[in-house]
């Protein structure tokens, strides 16, 4: 993780280099069945608005539900992905079963928004539009629905294709997110470029901002930067209520984290939304 907050591109050449052990490389081979058997399996984290306290949507987060080795997370295996085409087919089905799953909560009255995440590969893919428009057909997603989570270090591989792409995506009314804003290296100059809606403060600054006199300055910074370019600002990793509380007084619009829920798979979800309403 150290490694991710000091350079994405360095993290990927390592792993790259890095994927060739016997595991890895059984994995690997295993991807394209996992996909096509339905062993791949979402997790869905709420998404809490702080002035209201309610859920607005979730996050949809892959595991693969390996036939051995028991349940996988996506660290195990995205960047696996990643460098073949597998990612293709991987975020294809993610997306497939992410708006599946909103389908069934319109249809029991819950209007929450969901979020999947696309990897770098994905963003430089022209066949990503073409599956994205056929996912929306398909389900009959009103695209505002669907938000879609990007990485600075993403966007950076190939700039110029990515504002095209984000462009595309926007006409189209898909929510576009920066996930763990602030440890990419991505300029402002760029940022503003793109067609966006949403920072994602990545949680290596929210875990500790209450003891680190630095991480709250840059928590703070980011909520003000976000507003003045009128996003909206998310937190991530909120692990505690004081946490909880001192991001709604700094006027940030949405929390994420183990303190509200970890990601669970929707029959659990579902339990904790009627617990929770019972309070
Ligand atoms: P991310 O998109 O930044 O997702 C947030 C990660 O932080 C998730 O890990 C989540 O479980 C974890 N998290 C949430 N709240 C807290 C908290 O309070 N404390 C701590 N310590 N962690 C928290 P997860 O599910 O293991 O996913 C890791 C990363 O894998 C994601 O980071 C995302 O970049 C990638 N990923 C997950 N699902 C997909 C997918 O479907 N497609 C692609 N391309 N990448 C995915
Ligand atoms: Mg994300
Ligand atoms: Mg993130
Ligand atoms: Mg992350």
């Amino acid at each position: 993780y150290e490694a991710k907050r000091r350079g994405g591109g360095v993290m990927i050449y390592q792993r790259e280099s890095d994927i060739h052990t016997p595991e890895r490389l059984a994995l690997m081979a295993e991807l394209g069945t996992a996909i096509r058997d339905d062993q791949l399996v979402l997790h869905f984290q709420p998404k809490v608005q702080l002035s209201t306290n309610k859920i607005i949507g979730f996050e949809a987060l892959v595991r693969w539900e390996h036939p051995f080795s028991g349940l996988l997370y996506p660290d195990k295996f995205i960047p696996l992905a990643e460098v073949s085409d597998a990612i293709h087919h991987l975020t294809e089905k993610v997306l497939d079963m992410a708006l599946a799953q909103q389908q069934q909560w319109r249809q029991q009255g819950y209007h929450f928004s969901v979020a999947v995440n696309l990897s770098a590969r994905n963003l430089i893919d022209d066949r990503c539009i073409v599956s994205l428009k056929q996912m929306l057909e398909k389900y009959q997603t009103p695209a505002g629905m669907l938000e879609l989570e990007l990485t600075e270090t993403a966007l950076m591989q190939d700039p110029d294709k990515a504002i095209e792409l984000l462009n595309q995506l926007s006409q189209l009314g898909i929510s576009l997110s920066i996930d763990d804003f602030g440890t990419g290296y991505s300029s402002l100059s760029y940022l503003r470029q793109l067609p966006i809606d949403t920072l994602k403060i990545d949680r290596d600054f929210v875990g500790e901002m209450l003891s680190n006199e630095q991480d709250i300055i840059i928590v703070r910074s980011t909520i003000n930067l976000g507003h003045n370019l009128s996003l909206k600002v998310v937190a991530e990793g909120v692990e505690d209520n004081n946490t909880l509380n001192a991001l709604g007084n700094m006027q940030c619009d949405i929390a994420q984290g183990y303190h509200i829920s970890k990601p669970l798979s929707w029959p659990d979800i579902e339990k904790w939304l009627s617990s929770r309403a019972k309070d």
